[in-house]
């Protein structure tokens, strides 16, 4: 009976995908928000292999960010790390990973997408946007740089083009992004609170974004 109710047991998993150069608190906040207003029984961090939008552009060895990544998680119970697109050589579009996950996972999780709401208005540029909406619930948390009835216009706008349903969530405003935490430290600035104090020692420790 016990091994019955187990396997029965729906799981609502939350993905959050990313290039995590480096993680910061930015990340972690809106994942925990997101995690306990949808009552997730996990949220599992992937960071990009190879970032479709970012690969011509200097981004750190894909094992710094993975130990970023594992270091910024490891205290929180309910966060996972998958190397799933570290581990691929090819370029990590979400909906390859997505459909690789839902062959791992029982057929009947729940799953989740986790973006900032700048990730929701390049939506359009992803591989597969269509079916990518219908394979997992996507929910946008609110960013500072993007005023909410502009995101509430291009939910819409998707949501008409696509016929699926994308969720808005109000998270406390982080001006937190890694494009300046890496600016800070190329100009000798601190980067203390940013970023949690293990990942910060990482950098140090090897040299990154200097
Ligand atoms: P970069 O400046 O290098 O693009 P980033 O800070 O945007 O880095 P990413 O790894 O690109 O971090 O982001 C992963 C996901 O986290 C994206 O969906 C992004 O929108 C979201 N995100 C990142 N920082 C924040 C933040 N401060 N508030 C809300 N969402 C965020
Ligand atoms: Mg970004």
């Amino acid at each position: 009976k016990e091994i019955y109710d187990k396997k029965e047991k729906m799981e609502r998993i939350a993905l959050m995908g990313g290039t995590f150069d480096p993680i910061h608190h930015g990340h972690l906040v809106i994942a925990e928000q997101i995690r306990c207003e949808y009552h997730l029984d996990k949220v599992v961090f992937i960071p990009a292999g190879i970032p479709p939008h970012k690969s011509n552009l200097q981004v750190a060895d894909a094992k710094h960010r993975y130990f970023m990544t594992l270091l910024a998680t490891v205290t929180n119970p309910y966060f996972e790390v998958s190397k799933i697109e570290i581990e691929d050589d090819q370029v990590s579009y979400t909906i390859h990973t997505i459909k690789k996950l839902k062959k791992i996972y029982p057929e009947n999780t729940e799953l989740y997408f986790i973006t900032g709401a700048d990730a929701i208005c390049d939506l359009d540029t992803w591989k597969d946007v269509k079916e990518l909406l219908h394979l997992c619930n996507f929910i946008a948390a609110t960013r500072p740089g993007l005023e909410s009835p502009l995101i509430d216009e291009k939910i819409e706008e998707l949501q008409s083009k696509y016929e699926a349903k994308i969720r808005k969530m109000d998270v406390p405003a982080l001006a937190i992004s890694s494009t300046d935490i890496r600016r800070r430290r190329k100009a000798g600035q601190s980067i203390k609170y940013l970023v949690p104090e293990p990942v910060e020692y990482y950098i140090y420790k090897n040299g990154l974004y200097r």
